[in-house]
């Protein structure tokens, strides 16, 4: 598309009309954009910036992916729509593709969204026990510090709770026990006695709650936003006996940690254990197109098939699985696969591991974390205190960074106070080169410090 823009008019027209997701507008920090390709995002200022974050932790495969545009077309001239009450090709190819990747037996609900697929999960949870014949089991047990999406029982489960409380009442049945935080627990990281202590939590929260009133636990393997939080290999082990224990599932939302980011396929193949539900979106489609997943172990929605049919899941979602979508999904993942994108986020998580490690030496760097692709600096006023670093610090970081043309993020909770983890997270698809850009220039705005 050859577009002329009056770049004045177009400032001023954002401002008037799009309400972002953001706290003032800022015209000196919004960026209206207008292409990209690769790694790279172009301004209609015609600066290139280089996406550190992937858009919003989504573009797994990089931008501009014409074989994926392509897919979609063809797809919306054969067939733009069809609802999934009935069925069409994509998303029976999509959910078959998805099983291979799963490495289970699942059976698959599409819808649009990340925190729509979560919902999902809820309902069926819920529902699920009632046709067990234990509809007390409904409560869901989540983390501090996660998040799980935008919608009333969303953040219900999410544990940011200065993202929730002027929405309150949420849903109800929502219950929070501590993150697996290894950086600030008073125990070991190197034998996971910090993650013992934190599983511990979520047993006696089971135990006291009743475990005839838990339905589910929900876990990113890693919590991503909330200050990436690689938890101990035993962790998720740990919670999933747990769950065993309580006769809980266990819902692991993969919608950031999915589909290579981590340098697996998902997040929970680091951690051996098998998910009850897995939530799916983002890295997707890779944002190319909106689309979601809920998978579900095929024992659980057996329990949905053998009730009467007015009592079925009475869940209709318009566009989920829409067959574009669908297409586009399985292009992505066809990219992502012949490219060995997971192999690529593997092998260049550990060398940006590495490489940011001298900045250890630097009095406000407290931690350094991550696993794959997906990276976290948490910046203290010292390292004894470990206190967060003030917010307009960790803010620096990021500007810096963008005057150097370079997309990286930082957390964002100002009460709870874990407003001081700068965040990457680039596309899968990303060079060792372009990577190094991202490093030095975090090296001399973290040296500004
Ligand atoms: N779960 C996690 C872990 C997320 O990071 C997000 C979005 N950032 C969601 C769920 C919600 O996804 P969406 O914004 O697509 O609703």
């Amino acid at each position: 598309m050859n577009m002329k823009f009056n770049t004045g008019n177009l400032f001023r027209k954002d401002e008037q009309y799009v309400w972002h997701a953001m706290k003032k507008y800022n015209p000196d920090a919004t960026m209206i954009t207008k292409k990209a390709g690769g790694v790279w995002i172009t301004d209609i200022n015609d600066h290139r910036y280089l996406d550190g974050m992937a858009g919003l932790w989504c573009v797994n495969a990089g931008y501009g992916r014409e074989e994926i545009a392509d897919v979609a077309s063809e797809q919306l001239k054969e067939m733009s729509y069809y609802p999934l009450m009935n069925s069409h090709v994509p998303a029976i190819e999509l959910s078959e593709k998805l099983n291979e990747w799963l490495g289970g037996d699942y059976v698959i609900f599409f819808s649009n969204s990340g925190s729509e697929a979560n919902e999902t999960a809820f309902k069926i949870t819920r529902q699920y026990f009632h046709q067990k014949g234990k509809p007390s089991k409904h409560k869901v047990v989540s983390r501090y510090r996660s998040y799980h999406g935008s919608t009333i029982a969303t953040l219900a489960a999410g544990g940011q709770m200065q993202r929730a409380y002027k929405y309150e009442p949420l849903a109800q049945g929502f219950l929070h026990v501590s993150p697996p935080d290894c950086y600030r627990s008073q125990f070991h990281r190197e034998d996971g006695t910090c993650c013992v202590e934190a599983a511990n939590e979520i047993d006696k929260v089971m135990t006291w709650e009743m475990s005839e009133t838990i339905g589910a636990v929900i876990m990113e393997p890693i919590i991503t936003g909330g200050g990436v939080l690689v938890p101990h290999d035993s962790y998720m082990k740990r919670v999933k006996e747990i769950c065993e224990k309580h006769g809980a599932l266990l819902i692991c939302d993969e919608v950031i940690c999915g589909f290579g980011r981590t340098g697996k396929p998902f997040g929970f193949n680091h951690y051996d254990v098998q998910p009850d539900i897995v939530t799916m979106a983002k890295g997707l489609t890779s944002g190319y197109m909106p689309l979601a997943a809920t998978a579900v172990k095929r024992e659980i929605y057996e329990t949905f098939t053998t009730t009467d049919d007015y009592d079925h899941f009475r869940h209709v979602n318009t566009f989920g699985g829409s067959p574009a979508a669908c297409a586009v999904a399985l292009k992505n993942l066809e990219i992502i696969e012949e490219e060995q994108l997971i192999q690529n986020s593997e092998s260049l998580g550990e060398w940006l591991l590495q490489e940011l490690q001298p900045l250890m030496d630097h009095p406000n760097v407290g931690d350094i974390r991550g696993k794959g692709l997906l990276a976290g600096i948490e910046l203290v006023k010292d390292k004894t205190s470990k206190e967060p670093i003030e917010e307009e610090r960790a803010a620096s970081i990021v500007k810096v960074c963008k005057e150097q043309h370079i997309l990286i993020g930082k957390t964002s909770d100002t009460v709870a106070g874990f407003n001081n983890i700068i965040t990457m997270s680039p596309p899968l698809s990303i060079t060792k080169d372009e990577l190094q850009l991202i490093i030095d220039a975090l090296k001399m705005a973290i040296a500004k410090l």
